[in-house]
């Protein structure tokens, strides 16, 4: 593989391959709720039960029409945590309180978990939305109504990126960020997928071996919560207060305290995430004392509310609830929802994700108090029939996806058939045997472990471009051979029914499992293919990415495996496969996962 790379390297001016290093398989727990969501909506669609989708193949022009829509776009949205069957959003804000003119109109824009989507369009409710340039535009216009306005994003701009800005180490995103004059930010836990060091660069600029001197963000990013364990400070200002027509606010950021077990571990290695509510209290003590009676926090933390505010969850409502009361507005992220709620006379907001939404938050300043006194959002999605897309930013999406062209729509290979990720009512899916097959041969192993949270799209019928394998496995994780027994490779395929069901993929080895049993004992015959049983007490080896390997997922005995070595990244591997089968190839379910049926 390595000597294709070179010579694509050979073509560009500047070297792009192989440079998203080390990032990781997260906000998978995003993902894969939501993917049962999508399933079941598809199925419903296609009258079909749900989970028996996969094994439709025949006949089903629909689906397949619209799957390779979505790959034209980037992305097949089904993997990705996107919300497309949703209300489309118009709803006024609220009208204002009879105008008082002492008071500062201010309006804040935000936006969370854009993940680099600069050039990929997604459907809502069957329209196109999002995309960079198309954001823009909307913010733009937003920007001229009022010239009090700032800019805020809530964390996970960069990470499970497309090529035309993960190729480019992200650097893309924030310049268009920069472009459209963002103000302040946080970190989500995607900000950690190659590691601080990268983050830190990203923001403050520096030089990357694979794309040169970087200027890095024009605007403050904040994050209270994050700890360098050795300095004892956090890694990023806690908070910075912005003035708007003379009148301060303070902006505190903070990021899920999950972040460790859903980052590989050298993206946190020497960091404490510490508790968020205790993190944001001690700064809104500090504002406090500098006079700062306006607050803002952007919190990279989960939540969600009925369109008008009904049934708020997450964990953004504790911390809403548990936070001083100087707290006037919580901008959210990370779980890609709709939030637009008031808890304990805080407004919290979250705007989907992906440049699909953005909120607008519109509030008044008492300058006497220097208090918020009245707060309304809405959240706009980015319909793209509505708005012609921003000409600056559309040039500069352009030219990234040219920059990145050669790589992105080399062919690798060729297949007949649809290889979808979905898995049928055992738990299996094709593209999850293919890439657990291409993990286990070249790592030269007995068995291998994929995690489908880790699989991002369907790969269509006829030709397989670079780019369309990267839609499948964008995160450029290191493979990980290790040592496992017969006993551990049981436990781990226990773990798979934990608080959430995560059926891993495997090669190698195929087994029953029986719904009826309670927890941990559910997995019945153990099967090689030589036909014999998996001895306990045997050592085999085992393939798996970083993040399973690290116990991601829940998967806490992987940490247990011995002998643990660092492979090849898990996207060369799954090239390497596809571009070493027949043209075409094709492949099929193989029963290795069998669910007793009664
Ligand atoms: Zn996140």
């Amino acid at each position: 593989m390595q000597w294709i790379y070179k010579m694509l390297i050979s073509l560009l001016t500047v070297s792009l391959i192989g440079c998203a290093g080390n990032q990781n398989a997260t906000d998978q727990n995003e993902a894969i709720n939501q993917n049962v969501t999508h399933v079941n909506d598809r199925a419903n669609k296609n009258n079909l039960k749900p989970m028996d989708v996969a094994q439709n193949n025949s006949g089903n022009v629909g689906r397949l029409t619209q799957n390779a829509l979505e790959k034209d776009q980037g992305l097949s949205e089904e993997y990705h945590g996107h919300i497309s069957n949703r209300p489309e959003t118009k709803q006024k804000k609220e009208k204002p309180p009879a105008a008082n003119n002492r008071f500062i109109q201010v309006q804040l824009l935000g936006i969370n978990d854009l993940h680099g989507q600069i050039n990929v369009s997604r459907k809502v409710g069957g329209k196109l939305a999002g995309r960079a340039d198309y954001l823009g535009a909307y913010l733009k216009q937003r920007e001229a109504e009022n010239k009090n306005t700032l800019l805020v994003q809530a964390g996970d701009m960069v990470g499970a990126s497309p090529p035309a800005s993960a190729l480019l180490q992200d650097e893309p995103t924030i310049e268009i960020l920069n472009n459209l004059g963002f103000d302040i930010g946080t970190v989500g836990n995607h900000e950690f997928d190659e590691g601080v060091k990268e983050l830190l660069r990203l923001i403050n600029g520096g030089t990357h071996e694979e794309t040169g001197n970087f200027g890095g963000a024009n605007f403050p990013w904040v994050a209270a919560n994050v700890i360098n364990q050795k300095t004892g400070e956090s890694i990023l200002p806690p908070y910075k207060v912005l003035k708007v027509n003379g009148m301060e606010i303070g902006f505190i950021g903070v990021v899920t305290t999950e972040t460790p077990t859903i980052v590989v571990p050298s993206g946190v290695e020497g960091l404490t995430f510490s508790n968020e509510v205790e993190a944001i209290n001690r700064n809104v003590a500090e504002l406090k004392k500098q006079g700062v009676r306006s607050i803002v926090v952007l919190a990279h933390n989960p939540g969600t509310s009925g369109l008008n505010g009904e049934n708020p969850t997450g964990v953004l409502v504790d911390i809403a609830n548990n936070v001083d009361d100087e707290v006037d507005i919580i901008f959210g992220g990370h779980n890609h929802a709709y939030m637009n709620a008031t808890i304990d006379n805080k407004l919290v907001v979250q705007s989907y994700s992906y440049g699909t939404a953005f909120s607008d938050v519109d509030i008044e300043i008492d300058p006497k108090t220097k208090d918020i006194v009245t707060k309304r959002a809405e959240i706009i999605t980015t319909f793209q029939e509505e708005i012609e897309p921003d000409p600056e930013i559309a040039k500069m999406v352009a030219n990234y996806e040219a920059t990145v062209e050669p790589i992105v729509n080399r062919v690798i290979g060729s297949t007949s058939v649809d290889l979808t990720a979905l898995r049928n009512e055992n738990g299996e899916s094709i593209l999850g045997d293919l890439i657990a097959d291409a993990q286990r041969q070249a790592l030269k192993t007995d068995i291998a472990f994929m995690n489908p949270g880790g699989i991002r799209a369907d790969i269509n019928p006829g030709d397989i471009t670079w780019g369309e394998i990267y839609t499948v496995q964008p995160f450029n994780n290191d493979m990980v051979k290790m040592t496992m027994t017969g006993q551990q490779i049981r436990e781990v395929l226990n773990q798979q029914w934990g608080t959430k069901t995560t059926m891993l993929q495997i090669s190698g080895f195929s087994y029953t499992w029986d719904e009826n049993l309670p927890a941990g004992q559910k997995v019945g015959n153990i099967q090689l293919p030589d036909g014999t049983q998996m001895d306990p007490n045997k050592n085999y080896t085992v393939a798996a990415n970083i993040f399973l390997a690290g116990g991601g997922d829940g998967f806490t005995v992987f940490t247990k495996a011995q002998n643990k070595e660092i492979g090849p990244v898990d996207l060369d591997v799954l090239v390497d496969f596809i571009g070493a089968q027949p043209k075409p190839f094709t492949y099929e379910i193989d029963n290795r996962i069998q669910k007793i049926r009664y």
